[in-house]
Parts: structure tokens; sequence; C-alpha cells
């Protein structure tokens, strides 16, 4: 009896199975979610075994529209195995700012802005739930009618070109958390007076803020090691600037024709001097070198017009070639310790009182690692120059 009972609930479930299988539109579906992008897959499993799939090509966004991955299909019974999800657009124009997604598919980059009539821009720290970390190259670039600008802390890169410019910007926040200033970011921003650059940048890269006209107070980060080169070339205004310990050379031309700088600043640790750095800074009368300094590059104070006082400190190795030029005013120039000159370059073409115990005609003129003729000048008063 129980045989039987079993025979019959065998048969029965075959049938039931067999029922299932050949009744068309019945399907078993099976859901899988991918973890990594959290798409959600459909496999539909019917009579068709879907053996042979076709891919559906995706599409890639464009500045205006979205795009599409790519997906799959069945291509016998045309079922979706694989569908396609959307990909945001590059990028997307909301109340005048333009933002665009970024390769890691989870931060934006602010690329633009159409309206040019705000004075006061906020960036916003998030767009659509996902945080804004690049400010895009020339993003605002020659936008003169921005005056104040903020920049929130989810940003981590400003980009080059950014703000160049953008004439009447007159105040400009920038948050901690910003790391990279690109090239030129600032250049021309010839209305702002002052501006502080947050601890967390590390690099700040040549010609900031070039032609910043206005400028009369900076305040740099403590993260920085160099002061890249024309940073703050022509900001005949610059008066108030300390240069954090952390730096450890000023660039070429950094400080060129800053005319307000009545001193030079020289941080703690300071060793390098690139070519042109403080060339035609017309305020400064008096330069005691820390002995830190090693090396002072050539025209690095070319043309310093007002210069009358100059002591080279005990490490420096290397004088470039007239780097101290055409500095018509000066009149007292001391070298603490020539034993170890690498190079000594035309330093100056102006007759001078050469106050040096140690001075020596012969490692000057012909030291084995010296290149440039004539320490103090045109060759003619060489001679003359160095005398004790
Ligand atoms: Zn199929």
């Amino acid at each position: 009896m129980k045989k039987l009972l079993f025979s019959i609930l065998t048969i029965l479930l075959c049938l039931t199975s067999f029922m299932l299988v050949s009744c068309d539109g019945e399907e078993d579906t099976t859901t899988t979610v991918d973890k990594e992008d959290n798409t959600t897959t459909t496999i539909i499993d019917k009579t068709c075994s879907h053996e042979k799939t076709v891919i559906i090509s995706g599409k890639e966004p464009n500045t205006t529209s979205t795009g599409l991955t790519e997906g799959k299909k069945c291509a016998l019974c045309e079922k979706i195995l694989q569908p396609q999800n959307i990909i945001p657009a590059i990028s997307v124009m909301d109340n005048g700012i333009e933002y665009r997604i970024n390769h890691d598919k989870s931060s934006y980059s602010i690329v633009g802005m159409s309206v040019h009539l705000n004075k006061s821009l906020i960036i916003p720290s998030e767009y659509k739930g996902l945080p804004i970390t690049v400010i895009e190259e020339s993003a605002f670039e020659n936008i003169d009618t921005l005056e104040t600008v903020t920049i929130p802390s989810s940003v981590k890169y400003i980009n080059r070109f950014a703000f160049r410019g953008c004439a009447n910007i007159s105040t400009i926040k920038i948050s901690e958390g910003v790391t990279y200033i690109g090239r030129d970011a600032f250049n021309g921003c010839s209305s702002l007076e002052e501006i502080e650059i947050p601890n967390s940048v590390v690099d700040m890269d040549s010609g900031v803020f070039m032609n910043c006209t206005s400028l009369k107070k900076a305040v740099l980060s403590n993260s920085m090691k160099r002061i890249s080169n024309y940073t703050f070339s022509q900001c005949v205004n610059l008066e108030i600037i300390e240069i954090p310990d952390s730096v450890t050379v000023i660039g070429i031309s950094a400080f060129l024709n800053c005319d307000s700088l009545a001193n030079v600043p020289l941080g703690k640790n300071v060793t390098v001097i690139e070519a042109g750095a403080f060339k035609l800074c017309d305020g400064i009368n008096e330069i005691i070198f820390p002995d830190k300094i090693t090396y002072i590059g050539d025209n690095a104070f070319f043309r310093c017009g007002y210069l009358e006082t100059v002591t080279i400190g005990e490490n420096t190795t290397y004088l470039g070639g007239m780097s101290f030029g055409e500095c018509n005013k000066l009149k007292i120039f001391t070298i603490k310790n020539t034993n170890n000159w690498k190079n000594i370059g035309p330093v100056t073409d102006i007759d001078i009182d050469v106050t040096d115990p140690y001075l020596n005609a012969e490692r000057i003129s012909s030291g084995k690692n010296s290149y440039s003729w004539g320490a103090w000048g045109r060759e003619t008063k060489r001679g003359s120059n160095i005398t004790p």
C-alpha cells in the first residue's frame, strides 16, 4: 500500500514538472546582485536554453547625454540576459554650474559656469550625493564678474588656469583639504589683496599668483617644500609674506619685481635661491643671508636698485653670474667664507668694497671649480676690487 502511494506521488510530481516545462510563458527566474556595482541581473530560464548570446553594444556618455553599459541577450529568443546600465552624462549644467563625473564614478569635478552674473561663488561640496573633488582646468578663467570665491574642503585639486584672469576677485577662501594648486591658477587676479594657503596644500605649481598686482599679504602652507617658479612674480604690492620652515627652495623668478618687499623672505630652512628669484625688487636695502644658503642662482638679485649691503653666509658654494648685477647702490659686500666655492660667476658689475678676510684673488679668478671669469665685475675692474 505504501509502495503504491509512493508511486502515485512520484508520477504526480513528474507530471507537474513536465507541465511546468512545457507550459509556455511559465518562467523560473533567478536574480543575482553584483556586489561590485550593485546592478541586478535577471536570468530568465524557460524552454530556450539561451545557448547563443549576443552583446548589446554600450554607448559612451558625452558632455550632455547619458551613456549605457554593454548588455547581453539571447540570440534565439531575444531575452535580455544582462541589462544595460545608465552611465551619467560627462557633464551636467545645474543652476549655472557645470559638473562632470570623475573616472572613479564616485566624485565630481566642476568644469565651468554659465551664469556670469554671480558676484559671489560658493562652490558646493557635493553634487547628487557625491563629493566635488576637483576644480577643472580653466573652469572660471577670465570671468570678470566674480568678486568672492569660496572653495570647500571636499576639493582636493585646483587645476591649472582655474581662476586665471578673474580681474575682480578680491577674496578667495581656500579650505583645508585642498592638496594641489595647478599652474597659473590665480594668475592675473589683480584685485586680490590677501590669500591664505591652508596647510593641506603640498604642492603649488608655477605662477599661481603671478600678476596679482594688488596682493599685499600671503600666508603659505607649512607643507610646501618649494616656492615654485614665478609664484609671486610681478606682485608689486606684496609686503607681508613668511616662508614656512618646510620650504627649502625659492624657485626661478618666484619674487620677480616684487617692489614692496622690504626684506628678503627666507625661512629657516631655505638652502637654494634659484635664478632671478628676487630680480628687480626695489624695496630691499640690506640682505644678511642665513648660513644655510648654499646656492644663489644667476641674476638672483639682478637690478635690485636700492640694495646697499649684502652678507653672504658661511656655506654658500655657488654664486651665480650677475647674481647682484646692476645693483647700482651696492656698497658693502661681505663673504664669510670662500673656501668651498664651486662657482663664482661675475657676481656684480659695479665697484664695491669687498670685506672678506679670506678673499684670495687666485682662487676667484682661476679656482679649480670655477668656470666664470672675474668674481667682482667687469674684468678690467677686477684687480682693484679684490685688492685687500
Ligand atoms: Zn533564449
